[in-house]
């Protein structure tokens, strides 16, 4: 095993508030201090013996039907395009010996609770017994206007972990698929952000209802896959592999 800031490559956020981490995770994320201090903090956490891998928890949104269906645009349902990123992404995390996944469905046809509600709760449920360290939620946008087009991340508030990794995870998207940046919202009222007890993000990778996002959804769906995953990676400052 490695100690996190062996590996870190040059950060590229320039924050450095406050951990919203406990215990030695904090070594692992891109906004510790830098310089000399950096390298104090990171002497003292390698007795702490980082605990790697890092947990995530790829939540795969809606049910493939029913309760908590998704959206539908051009031909594609939401809830199976969240299905395949999500086991892509988890894929990745697999292939990497510095991170751990579960996902939230396990196999196409699996739906999770009996209602909207039960639903949700059963995805939070899963990451805060496990527990995760850091919960991804992957869904896919829809809106009336055919223009309306990007990704967006939302997080419950803004300078957190969360929204840290939020802005890495969009930059990997982009950089992936082409796709716009809309950005990273906050929304404190979306019940899986509420209710995880770790950093979280909910990802709308693009709108179903523009055909050009819709075509990139269809055709792309590892991009998607590998933009969150090198978000990741970014933001804890690791080297591909
Ligand atoms: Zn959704």
């Amino acid at each position: 095993m490695f100690v996190a800031f062996e590996e870190a490559g040059p950060h590229p956020c320039p924050n450095t508030g406050p951990s919203f981490l406990n215990g030695p995770y904090r070594a692992s994320v891109c906004h510790a201090p830098q310089g000399r201090q950096r390298n104090r903090i990171g002497q003292n956490l390698k007795k702490e013996a980082a605990p790697l891998p890092i947990r995530i928890f790829i939540d795969q949104g809606h049910n493939p039907q029913g309760v908590n269906a998704g959206a539908e645009g051009n031909g594609l349902r939401e809830q199976d395009i969240n299905y395949n990123v999500g086991s892509y992404l988890k894929e990745l995390l697999d292939g990497d010996p510095r991170f751990q996944a579960r996902v939230s469905r396990r196999t196409p046809t699996e739906s999770l609770g009996t209602s909207n509600a039960t639903s949700l709760r059963a995805r939070v449920d899963m990451a805060n017994s496990w527990p995760a360290n850091y919960f991804i939620s992957i869904h896919c946008n829809s809106n009336p206007s055919p223009t309306l087009n990007g990704t967006e991340a939302y997080v419950y508030q803004q300078n957190t972990q969360a929204y840290w990794l939020a802005q890495h995870i969009l930059n990997g998207i982009v950089q992936q698929t082409g796709i716009r940046d809309n950005g990273v919202r906050i929304n404190p009222s979306l019940y899986v952000l509420r209710k995880t007890k770790m950093p979280a993000v909910l990802a709308e990778l693009g709108y179903l209802s523009n055909p050009r996002d819709a075509e990139k959804l269809r055709n792309d769906q590892w991009g998607f896959a590998q933009g969150i995953y090198l978000g990741l990676l970014s933001y804890f400052g690791f080297r591909q592999l």
